[in-house]
């Protein structure tokens, strides 16, 4: 069995090729061919030797996503690839060229067990995490396209298919991986990591001094409606999700994002808004509103244009601080999950 070198720090490849007598300073070279020119085979490491270039090939490989499905929506502004890892199991990626700069959506894991109504994602179940390397090579796969027109990425989600925090240690190990200068070199401020609300896993964050910012998906401002469109809130209630958020805000500085899906007549009743009013009252935070991406599967629909206006003028009307999410790539299928189950219907 070969080692994977995609997905390791620099040191950790130092580590490695040390007993292959190669010296240190080699492990940023293969770092940099790796993460920074996205060398896939050891031979394009042209500042090694021949002879270093066979060793490294004896014992080492470069695991990287390939693309098997790719749309661009109409205004070529949104990209959705769907990518396929070591094993065959696929996981989408989306870039949404921005006016402010390139974001890339990414996923942490192969499906997800959360089981929200909503998401499309979910629908199959979890199939298994995704590694450190496997969502990293996600984003290297955009920026050599990017890097190709001169471009970058200048901020990435975490808002892809999978909980992150039920994936903890690879998601905080590829954060800490695409900040190192001989990756991309990405700030903690343009990472956020979208959560349905893992309370414990929450406060850790907190505590491990990344500057990321935290998005909530609340979609409901009580314990019964959201019981109902996310299972998870049965284990974490709204409350005990609400007060770890305001701990994160506290600790970290970094202001709280609530994202609320909008789904006609389940949660975007004006006595919804006004709960939402009283909950977040007096919290430094903001509210992302979303207008639900049909999920043919599950029957739910979005809500009028008037409806949506209404519910957002009334949480500004009292002072919350919120946005509409500006919507790209629905021609695309850009909604979480869709694009990959497709392709698993087409497989069978
Ligand atoms: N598991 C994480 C991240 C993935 S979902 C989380 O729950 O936050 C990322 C965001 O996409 C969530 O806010 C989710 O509510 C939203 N989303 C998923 N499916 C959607 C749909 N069909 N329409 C609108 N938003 C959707």
């Amino acid at each position: 069995m070969k080692t994977n070198l995609f997905g390791l720090f620099q040191e950790e490849i130092a580590e490695h090729i040390r007993e292959h007598k190669l010296e240190k300073y080699r492990a940023k070279q293969i770092a940099e061919w790796m993460y920074r020119h996205h060398a896939s085979s050891f031979s394009e490491m042209t500042t090694l030797s021949k002879k270093m270039q066979a060793v490294l090939e004896e014992h080492f490989v470069i695991e990287r996503v390939t693309c098997v499905r790719q749309k661009v929506s109409a205004d070529n502004k949104t990209i959705k690839f769907l990518f396929s890892f070591a094993d065959g199991e696929t996981a989408e990626t989306v870039l949404m060229r921005q006016p402010y700069g390139n974001s890339v959506c990414l996923s942490t894991q192969v499906g997800c067990a959360m089981g929200c109504l909503f998401c499309a994602s979910t629908l199959a179940g979890l199939k298994r995490n995704l590694t450190a390397g496997e969502i990293l090579s996600q984003l290297l796969y955009v920026q050599k396209i990017l890097g190709e027109e001169e471009q970058h990425v200048t901020s990435i989600v975490l808002m892809g298919s999978g909980e992150p925090l039920v994936n903890y240690d690879n998601v905080v190990r590829f954060l800490r991986l695409c900040h190192e200068p001989y990756t991309m070199g990405l700030s903690y401020r343009s990472m956020t990591l979208s959560t349905c609300g893992i309370v414990p896993s929450i406060y850790r964050l907190a505590d491990e001094e990344l500057p990321i910012t935290l998005s909530i998906s609340l979609h409901a401002p009580n314990d019964e409606i959201r019981s109902e469109i996310m299972p998870i809130n049965r284990k974490y209630g709204i409350d005990e999700v609400l007060r770890a958020s305001e701990a994160y805000y506290e600790k970290t500085g970094r202001r709280i994002t609530y994202e609320y899906t909008l789904i006609d007549g389940k949660n975007d009743m004006i006595s919804c808004a006004d709960e939402l009013v009283r909950r977040l009252r007096g919290q430094n935070a903001n509210v992302n509103l979303i207008p639900v991406n049909p999920v043919p599967e599950r029957g739910l629909n979005r809500p009028s244009l008037t409806r949506i206006n209404r519910f957002c003028s009334y949480l500004q009307d009292h002072k919350i601080q919120t946005t509409i999410r500006k919507e790209m790539g629905t021609d695309i299928d850009a909604a979480c999950g869709q694009l990959r189950n497709q392709y698993l219907k087409q497989k069978k």
